[in-house]
Order: C-alpha cells, then structure tokens, then sequence
C-alpha cells in the first residue's frame, strides 16, 4: 500500500477514546504508520478486568493485571501521542472532542467517585482542571459503560462496584474493616452478625465470581488467621431473577447452584433490590405462591454487580445524534461499526448497543476488526487523493474501477463466539465452549478451573502479565493470602 506520505497526502487524525478492551485491541492491530493517532484515556492502563473479581482477596495482585498504555504505544511502528484525559463532549459537526485531564480514575458513576485518593491536577498545578479540544478526521469511542445502579436509592451512595482498579482496594479496605471492627464486639451483640455480613447483588458473572473468591478466602485462609470471626462471616448473593449465571446453559447453573451450597454462599432468587441504606439491604421476595413479601438483608460490606449503563459522554453523544435518538442503552451502530448518523465516528465495546453482549471478547474482536477497516479506509482515501490530483501517469480508469471495488468489498464485521467461562469458587469454573460451528461444550468442575486457568492466562495482553498472574497463583498456593487491610 502508497502511504500518505509518499503521495503527498496529509495524513489524517484519528483520536481514540478509551484505553480498555476495545480501544487497545484496536491500538494493537493498528497500523499506527498511516494515521496521525492520538489516544485519550483517563486511564493510563489497560485493566485485564476478567481477574479483577480474583484481586480484593489477593488472590492476584492488581498490579499483575494492569498494563501501561505507554507500554503498548512503545512497541506500535509509529509515534501515537497519549493523554490522560477524559473526553467531555463530542461535537460530531465540527469534529471536535473536549478533553478535560483529570487524576483520579473512578468507575464513572455520575456523582460517585471511588477512587481512594482525591488528588487533582490542583495539587499539581494550581488550577482544578485543564480543558482543550481535539480536532479528529475520525474518532473511535471505546470510552465503556459504568455500574448501573437503576437509580435505585442508597446504591450509589452505599455499595461499591467491582469495575476499576480502585474498587477492588475499597473492597479489600472495607472487609478487612468489618472484620476487625467486628472481632472487637462481643459474640452475642447483633451489630457484630451485620459486620459479618457480606452481600453482592446481582448474580451475573461480576457478582458470582466475586462471591465465590470471597468465600474461598474465608475458607481457605481467614479460618487460618482469625478462626473466632472467620466462622461467622458469610457472603450472601442476591438475584432478582429465578437463576443466577442467565447466559449459561441451564445444567451449568445447578452445578453452580450445588457449589454454593456445598460452600456455604447464601443464594437469596427472586430477590430484587429495592432500596439500600447504610446498614440494610430492603428487597422483594417473589415467592412460590407468586405473591411477594419485603425482605431486610443487614450487611456489613455491599457490592453491586448488577451489570452496565452509558457513560455521560455516550449519552451526550447520542443527544447530539439525530439517529441515535432511540438509543437507551448504547450507541447505535452499522455493521462496520460507525455510529448511526455519522460519517466518521466508530464505537466499539461497552459503549455500544448491538446484538452482541457486552464482552471483552466482542470488544477485542470489534478493535481488530476495526484496526483491519482502517488500513482500507486508508487506502480507499489515498486513491481518492490521486483521482482528485492525477498526474500523466495515472490511470483514472482504472482507479475509478480500482476505488468502486475497494469501497464495495468494505467487510462487515463478523463477530466469533468462543464461548463463556466463570469461576464459581472452592477451585470450580463452569464453561460454555463453542468449538468451531458444530458443537457446543459445556462443562464445570475441578479440570474446568484449570481450563478456565490456563484460558486467562493465554488471554493476558503481555507476557509480563502472564508470568506475573502465574507467580502470583503460586505464591498463594505456598503461602496463602494475608489479611492485611492493604
Ligand atoms: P472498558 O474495558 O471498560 O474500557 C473503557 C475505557 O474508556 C477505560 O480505559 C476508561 O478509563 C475509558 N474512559 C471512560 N470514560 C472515558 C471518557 N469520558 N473519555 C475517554 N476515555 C474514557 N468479559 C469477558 O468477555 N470475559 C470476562 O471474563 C469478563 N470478566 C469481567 C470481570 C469484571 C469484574 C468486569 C467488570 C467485566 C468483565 N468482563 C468480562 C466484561 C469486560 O470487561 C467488558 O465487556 C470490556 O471491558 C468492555 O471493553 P470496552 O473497551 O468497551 O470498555
Ligand atoms: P449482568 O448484566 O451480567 O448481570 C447482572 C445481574 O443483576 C442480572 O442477573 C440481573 O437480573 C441482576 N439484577 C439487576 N438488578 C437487580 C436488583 N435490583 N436486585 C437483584 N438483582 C438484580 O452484569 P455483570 O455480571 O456485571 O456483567 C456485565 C457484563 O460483563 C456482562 O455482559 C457479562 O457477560 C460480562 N462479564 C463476563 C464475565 C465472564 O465471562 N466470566 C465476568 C464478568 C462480567
């Protein structure tokens, strides 16, 4: 391929909002050579999240499963300038994206910041915050979804999500909390059974992983560290749904079921949230006779994993977007990923409401996609250049033709299922494999673990993340993990 260069184009801007899954597998597959590539994150890392729910225990160390955007950039054949940054608006008339820096990384729930420490570019510079505009030839926005709380009162102000980095050190701050606030409190007193009283809502993957690491550090090392507490704590999951694990076949499910019993994890169905305050959980109860009764649930720590909602940038861009005015739950996409109503703005991942659940998987396969329709559009864009300035040698023929073919055979985007792993706690996994178009596998249990294991491993953005998750496995298998609050 002609690169801009060589034909005297300028190369274009291209500015990507985001630095998760689907941006920096965009980034990686990109051919960084032929546009002018500027990413915008308020996170300088990419969050390996599918181990997030193993790191407030310790079972994984955080630091094993983050990897520095800079890191990635460094290794691309050319130059991409990064800005930690948030992006403010889109003005999808004038291309132009606001860009406000900001320091502290929070799960983006409106009004609720999570992150444990308050730094600000104030404490640096003077000024609370520095905003500037960004003029892109195309955007990518792969800026993900936050916590959705459903407005439902006390969540946002009394639960933590599991989403960020920053999250699963509040986590790990507030179990150890409760538990030593607890062991001080005589045996008999009813605050001490709140404090031990640890309940997560909603019973998808988030919530039934979580639920299962924490009930493995109970057993396995608490009872060791503190056996007086350890035996009175317990985890509670809640579901408003018959089930919990819905997108999994309904035999891996019982299993998960049976393993919750067996393990001690109260499994509250047919229990929807209603209203949280700082010391109790207030649901609905839907019960066999079909009649529903209020049930109060005392916790000590709470975390919420009842799945996604759009950021404000989503929202703000869909208010901008005529097309996107019945969006509710996402950007609106076409099959190659450009947002509906526009010419030169792509969504992928989280941000997105497509057919495709919200996955890292679909967002890592949209970014290679996308990297691969970018070279093409790239091309397209350079013959477009020698049509409109042809010399004597040039062939306006067959450029003409040359131009019709390249933009008609554009792919669309395909996405390839390979299946859906959880971990369900005391050493178990449940998995849902698809090999290739004919047959479906579906299976739980110890080797299933060492599957879902070794599956996570392969998956780790860098082999610096893959060693480190392995020590950090074997360092817990020799030693154990600590209970300190940090
Ligand atoms: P994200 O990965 O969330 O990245 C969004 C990026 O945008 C972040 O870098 C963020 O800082 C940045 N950003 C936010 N706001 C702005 C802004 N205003 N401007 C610029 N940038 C912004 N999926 C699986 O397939 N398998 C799993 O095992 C799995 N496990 C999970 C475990 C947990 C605990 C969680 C929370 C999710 C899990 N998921 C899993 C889902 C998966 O993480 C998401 O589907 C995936 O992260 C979506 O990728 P994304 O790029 O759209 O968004
Ligand atoms: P989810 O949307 O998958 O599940 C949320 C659950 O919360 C639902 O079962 C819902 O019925 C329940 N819920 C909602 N409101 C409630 C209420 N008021 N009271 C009680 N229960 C309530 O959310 P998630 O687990 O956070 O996952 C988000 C996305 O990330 C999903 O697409 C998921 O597949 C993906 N993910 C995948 C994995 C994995 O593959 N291992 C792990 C984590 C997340």
């Amino acid at each position: 391929q002609v690169s801009a260069f060589e034909t005297g184009q300028k190369k274009k801007t291209l500015v990507i909002l985001g630095s998760g899954w689907g941006s920096i597998s965009l980034l990686k597959n990109l051919d960084t050579t032929l546009y002018n590539v500027v990413v915008v994150s308020p996170r300088n890392y990419f969050l390996f999240t599918p181990l997030l729910p193993s790191c407030p225990t310790g079972t994984v160390e955080l630091r094993s499963i983050v990897e520095p955007v800079r890191s990635i950039t460094r290794r691309l054949p050319a130059e991409v300038i990064y800005l930690e940054a948030e992006a403010t608006t889109i003005d999808p008339v004038k291309n132009v994206v606001t860009i406000k820096q900001s320091t502290t990384v929070h799960s983006g729930h409106s009004g609720k910041d999570t992150s444990s420490s308050k730094s600000t570019v104030a404490e640096y510079t003077g000024v609370d915050e520095i905003t500037t505009q960004l003029h892109y030839d195309y955007l990518v926005v792969g800026v993900g979804a936050q916590p959705s709380t459903f407005g439902i009162p006390g969540v946002a102000e009394h639960s933590t999500f599991l989403k960020e980095v920053n999250d699963s050190v509040t986590i790990r701050r507030r179990l150890m909390d409760v538990i030593e606030a607890a062991n001080i409190l005589p045996k008999d007193d009813p605050e001490r059974k709140r404090l031990l009283s640890i309940v997560v809502c909603g019973g998808g993957p988030t919530g039934v992983e979580v639920a299962g690491e924490l009930q493995d550090y109970i057993d396995q090392d608490l009872h060791k560290w503190m056996p007086e507490v350890a035996g009175e704590l317990s985890v509670t999951l809640v579901e408003a749904l018959p089930n919990v694990l819905n997108m999994f076949n309904t035999k891996l499910v019982e299993y998960t079921k049976q393993v919750f019993a067996d393990t001690n994890i109260r499994l509250r169905t047919n229990t929807m949230v209603k209203q949280v305050n700082d010391k109790v959980v207030i649901a609905s109860h839907k019960k066999d006779d079909g009649s529903n009764e209020n049930v109060e649930i005392p916790y000590g720590v709470l975390i919420w994993a009842t799945g996604n909602a759009p950021r404000d940038i989503t929202r703000d861009l869909i208010s901008k977007v005529d097309e996107q005015k019945n969006a509710r739950r996402g950007l609106l996409v076409d099959d190659r990923l450009l947002l509906d109503g526009s010419k030169n703005i792509f969504a992928l991942g989280d941000c997105t409401f497509t057919k495709y659940a919200p996955t890292a998987q679909v967002a890592f396969q949209e970014g290679i996609f996308l990297a691969e329709h970018f070279s093409k559009l790239s091309e397209i864009e350079s013959v477009k250049h020698t049509l409109s300035n042809p010399s004597s040698e040039d062939n306006v023929d067959r450029l003409t033709k040359k131009l019709a073919k390249l933009e008609e055979k554009l792919p669309i985007f395909h996405y390839n299922h390979q299946g859906s792993l959880a971990y369900i706690g005391s050493e178990r996994a449940v998995a849902d494999l698809v090999w290739g178009d004919w047959s479906n596998v579906t299976s739980g249990g110890r080797f299933t673990y060492l599957f879902w294991r070794s599956a996570y491993i392969y998956m780790c953005l860098s082999v610096r993340n893959q060693i480190l998750v392995c020590f950090d496995w074997v360092k817990v298998s020799l030693f154990g993990r600590d209970c300190s609050k940090e």
